[in-house]
């Protein structure tokens, strides 16, 4: 139980894209994705998300009626 030890052995993590064992050390640039295939797939599925987003909101207020006159 020595984590200050450089030698020790890296820490392993589960790759959040495929659940696959990832190391998550400096060697890895991807962490904590075990690789560059899993960390585009996981942003580019962001990605597409979020895109759709934006075409949440109404645009067409004005061409609604007025609910009630006043
Ligand atoms: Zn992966």
């Amino acid at each position: 139980m020595d984590a200050k030890d450089p030698g020790a052995r890296p820490r392993i993590v589960s790759c959040p894209c495929c659940g696959g064992e990832s190391v998550y050390a400096p060697s890895n640039p991807f962490r904590p994705f075990c690789s560059e295939r899993c960390k585009n797939l996981d942003l580019g599925a962001w990605a597409s998300e979020s895109f759709r987003v934006p075409q949440d909101t109404p645009v067409e207020d004005d061409a609604l009626p007025p609910p009630k006159l006043q």
